[in-house]
């Protein structure tokens, strides 16, 4: 079976759309604990649980984390469709469950996850408190971290929509990096493991979304998680989910994120990578910020009672309102927009501006507005 057919198969179902609570997943670590495999392990700012769950029974040992960051919920979408592969009594599964001992935390920052902000309840960007350990969430994930002793740490976050490839005009749908572990960014043993794996996992997905995986930024920075367990020795990969064409609800970017660890997983069962990769990782483009969700080019207004041709952008924001989470559009950009793409781009031959209030766009406001009179945009989208 290949890994998309394997996806359909095992995609967990109940898990829908971008907003994913400790009561999203709660059922789902029920079902798995047929035997004391889920422990608690440590209680977040706000006293709700971190789960950690345990499978399999093999010598290389293997640290996932998902949600760290409390609206990045792709990761956790896409690790519970790969932990119930492991659950489904497949000839893969009993390979690497025989191979491998998985540690999985699905939900780092529970309480980030229902508000759905990156930060804990604390207002503390968890990736930035390895050093520290001020947060309860950070202390759970670095003492498992230290009595679990992994080979491998995956650390799985979402990136935004902005992100392309270089400056190929594609999303960076995944974007991969191994941490430095110093501020010279030296490759040591540990960290040519994770750049190897990276480079094979690449070259799988390079076959289901070609261009579209980005290397990030790897300036160090040792109060991020990822830089703290690669300088303590530990191979490290940070897996960022981003955009696909028309899918702001990560639908098809959690099955490449589940792709990803299919292949990371066959690759360090199957073979010991003994050959150099850097080079192979090297070549995948860096992450840049060139998107923008919507650009209107040629737009005529009336600037100080002058008409003037000119540009603007809009960008989603998340906002969750009474429960729910709405994607609302907001102008963010005015002028020259040249080196940037939108995943929606609409040329209005020099079309009139105008909205609700007056006759040009400005920042901060919603991107509703017509164009020429005739042609209406809601919500940053054109209405027939
Ligand atoms: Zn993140």
């Amino acid at each position: 079976m290949n890994s998309e057919q394997l996806f359909n198969q095992y995609k967990e179902q109940s898990l829908q759309g971008r907003y994913i609570t400790l009561e999203s997943i709660e059922p789902l670590l029920k079902n798995f604990d047929t035997n004391n495999q889920v422990r608690i392990i440590g209680k977040s700012v706000l006293d709700n649980p971190i789960y950690a769950y345990q499978i399999g029974y093999g010598k290389t040992k293997i640290l996932l984390w998902s949600q760290m960051h409390g609206n990045e919920s792709t990761t956790t979408k896409a690790l519970f469709d790969f932990l119930n592969v492991l659950n489904g009594d497949s000839k893969l599964a009993n390979q690497l469950l025989a191979t491998f001992t998985f540690c999985c935390i699905p939900m780092l920052n529970p309480d980030g996850a229902k508000l759905y902000t990156r930060e804990n309840a604390n207002k503390v960007d968890l990736n930035r408190d390895s050093q520290n350990l001020s947060q309860p969430e950070s202390k759970a994930l670095r003492e498992t971290f230290e009595s679990f002793k992994p080979d491998y740490c995956f650390n799985l976050h979402d990136q935004r929509t902005i992100f392309g490839v270089g400056n190929t005009g594609k999303p960076a749908t995944l974007s991969f990096l191994a941490p430095a572990y110093n501020e010279a960014r030296e490759i040591n043993e540990s960290r040519l493991k994770a750049i190897n794996l990276i480079a094979e996992i690449n070259a799988v997905l390079q076959q289901y979304i070609p261009n579209q995986i980005g290397r990030f930024d790897d300036s160090f920075n040792i109060d991020c998680i990822g830089d703290t367990f690669q300088s303590l020795g530990v191979p490290t990969v940070l897996i960022e989910a981003g955009h696909f064409a028309n899918d702001y609800l990560r639908e098809e970017t959690r099955k490449y994120v589940f792709i990803a660890f299919i292949s990371a997983f066959r690759i360090l069962s199957e073979n010991d990578i003994v050959v150099n990769k850097f080079d192979n990782y090297l070549s995948i483009p860096q992450n840049k910020v060139v998107f923008y969700d919507f650009i209107y080019k040629n737009i005529k207004i009336n600037y100080d009672s002058i008409e003037i041709i000119t540009n603007f952008a809009a960008q989603y924001k998340e906002e969750l309102i009474e429960g729910k989470l709405c994607f609302n559009a907001y102008i963010v950009k005015i002028g020259e927009l040249d080196n940037y793409f939108g995943h929606f781009e609409y040329n209005a031959n020099e079309a009139r501006y105008k909205d609700e209030y007056d006759n040009v766009p400005k920042l901060g406001q919603t991107a509703d507005f017509y164009l020429d009179n005739n042609v209406k945009f809601v919500n940053g989208s054109m209405k027939a």
